[in-house]
């Protein structure tokens, strides 16, 4: 490699490495030519090429890997038990067929023969090399991916109203599948009939990167930076109509929130229109399920953008950086502010975000408070049904006396219901608020 020819320009610099990877991918052994020569590593002798590779020659997609780990892989993931293979590319000359996944099944695959948008190392392409017989495959570092995982068999017909993201005017604007790119809508020599929200120069439309704003003249309200996400819709801009957005924002228990200018908005449902005031237009809302299992895949702080996102939420650092979420440069933290999500102190969950360090003095004193508050409750019930028991065994006027007494009985009849009511109500409200909160505070 030619170090000359990288960019030195950060945004770009992964888009160029996964092209580099992407060909040393094929000389590992992701290639036509070299499928014949894949061994059983039981036997360590040659496996018939149609173990791994075969041709159906009126199918949609007539190139097909069925290698034993691809294909036990493919049918979890499409959820397609009667799976036979999965498509490798059929278009394009020697350089591409039969040696790329292909684009419409495997969208944003480092291994797909296009350049693409967030480009992914996903288990497909290391279990192919681990078929081959000739490595051990560390796992932990696929990536997280998601394109047409669980949409069935149907997948494999090719037939577009069949894929979830398929889009149908060609040059509309809309956001590319993960969320983090602004994309506008077409196909390729590689997507065969369909179209997607995909794009040229993906880089510029990344809405994690700040320099990004002034590119895409952002309109009212929009945020470039960290955790900020592409939502479709149609805002009125100064000059013209915009059909996606940048928008800081995050799941909270399955619900969406994002923040356009000073006021934060919630996605309940899938298609729910949010009206900004202030703005002409609207926000579609994406499906919070969707939405919310991406972003659960990815990294705290998008890896600060230093490095890339492992399965299992672990940030693999650039050269150069380090810390959990690559936010240190040869060992100094970088300054990298987030905006908050909401304008301070207008988080509903941390109003006592003032004194972080108290929350954990409170849980103490709340467990006494609410015991004492429970008893009353529980006495006025256990009173008729306790009393008549234990009257005419010892004292009826001494409470303090008789309580000892009665708890064995009371007790296995009240603590299974007021415990159990009052502690989950209390720590899953605190704990999740004190940890999103201080950690983004604290990494930068
Ligand atoms: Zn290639």
């Amino acid at each position: 490699m030619n170090k000359y020819h990288m960019t030195t320009e950060k945004k770009k610099f992964f888009d160029q490495f996964a092209t580099l990877l992407h060909e040393i991918y094929h000389i590992m052994g992701f290639s036509r030519q070299l499928y014949q020569f894949f061994v059983d590593p039981a036997t360590n002798k040659r496996k018939a090429l149609s173990d791994t590779y075969i041709v159906k020659n009126n199918a949609k997609f007539p190139y097909l890997i069925k290698s034993p780990h691809v294909l036990e892989y493919a049918k979890k993931y499409f959820n397609c038990p009667n799976l036979e293979g999965v498509p490798v590319e059929n278009a394009g000359g020697e350089g591409s067929a039969g040696s790329h996944w292909e684009k419409v099944v495997l969208g944003n695959e480092i291994m797909v023969a296009d350049q693409v948008a967030n480009p992914v190392l996903s288990h497909f392409t290391l279990k192919l090399l681990e078929d081959s017989g000739w490595y051990q495959i560390n796992y932990n570092m696929a990536e997280p991916y998601f394109w047409g995982k669980n949409e069935g068999c149907q997948l494999m017909t090719g037939k577009c109203q069949f894929h979830s993201n398929t889009c149908n005017t060609d040059a509309a604007e809309g956001c590319f599948y993960d969320y983090t790119f602004q994309a506008s809508c077409k196909g390729d020599t590689f997507t065969d009939d369909c179209k997607f929200f995909t794009g040229t120069d993906f880089s510029q439309h990344d809405c994690r990167v700040p320099e990004n704003k002034a590119i895409n003249d952002g309109h009212f309200g929009e945020y470039y930076g960290l955790k900020s996400r592409c939502f479709n819709g149609r805002i009125k801009g100064k000059k013209r109509l915009h059909g996606n957005m940048c928008y800081r924002s995050e799941c909270r228990k399955g619900v969406i929130s994002m923040r356009i200018g000073d006021q934060v908005y919630k996605c309940l449902y899938e298609g729910q229109k949010i009206k900004p005031t202030g703005v002409d237009g609207y926000v579609t809302c994406p499906d919070p399920k969707d939405f919310c299992a991406h972003d659960e895949a990815l990294c705290e702080n998008d890896c600060n953008l230093n490095g890339r996102c492992v399965v299992g939420n672990k940030c693999y650092c650039y050269p150069g950086y380090s810390g959990a979420s690559c936010g240190i440069k040869n060992g100094r933290p970088l300054n990298n502010a987030i905006l908050p999500l909401y304008k301070p102190g207008q988080d509903p969950k941390d109003k006592p975000v003032v004194k972080p360090e108290t929350k954990p003095v409170v849980k103490p004193e709340t467990k006494p408070v609410v015991k004492p508050e429970t008893k009353p409750v529980v006495k006025p019930e256990t009173k008729p049904v306790v009393k008549p028991e234990t009257k005419p065994v010892v004292k009826p006027e001494t409470k303090p006396v008789v309580k000892p007494e009665t708890k064995p009985v009371v007790k296995p009849e009240t603590k299974p219901v007021v415990k159990p009511e009052t502690k989950p109500v209390v720590k899953p409200e605190t704990k999740p608020v004190v940890k999103p909160e201080t950690e983004p505070v604290v990494k930068p």
